[in-house]
């Protein structure tokens, strides 16, 4: 697995720091956002450092691929089934702050469109 030194979310992959994990397989993690935007939101990520979807998507096996949305849709249903949100922002434009993929997944209250 390679993980950055100085990323925040490799230090959690490394138990360096530590978060509220969900699940853990060798290729991804799941862990509570520390700051919810909704009464559900998690955090999926693969497990190597990667920045974003463009550079993800260009460099995952499918199964690296599936494994991280598949595991979205598991966590988004089980904790809505009346319908949940998933959100990947890539770039400073789409306000990406943590520069290390990761799938939002917000579940537990009504959602607006378009989002801001
Ligand atoms: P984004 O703006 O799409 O890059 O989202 C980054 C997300 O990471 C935000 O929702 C933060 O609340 C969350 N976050 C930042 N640091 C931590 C941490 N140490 N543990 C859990 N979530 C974090
Ligand atoms: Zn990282």
């Amino acid at each position: 697995m390679s993980t950055e030194p100085n990323c925040i979310f490799c230090k959690i992959v490394r138990g360096d720091i530590q978060a509220v994990e969900i699940a853990r397989d060798a290729e991804t993690l799941v862990f509570k956002d520390l700051n919810p935007k909704a009464p559900t939101h998690v955090l999926v990520i693969p497990t190597r450092h990667v920045t974003n979807l463009g550079d993800f998507a260009t460099s995952a096996t499918p199964h690296e691929l599936g494994n991280l949305f598949a595991l979205a849709a598991k966590y988004g249903r089980e904790a809505s089934p009346g319908g949940y949100r998933v959100v990947v922002n890539e770039g400073p434009d789409a306000g990406q702050t943590v520069f290390h993929l990761h799938l939002h997944v917000l579940a537990g209250r009504p959602m607006s469109w378009p989002p801001g």
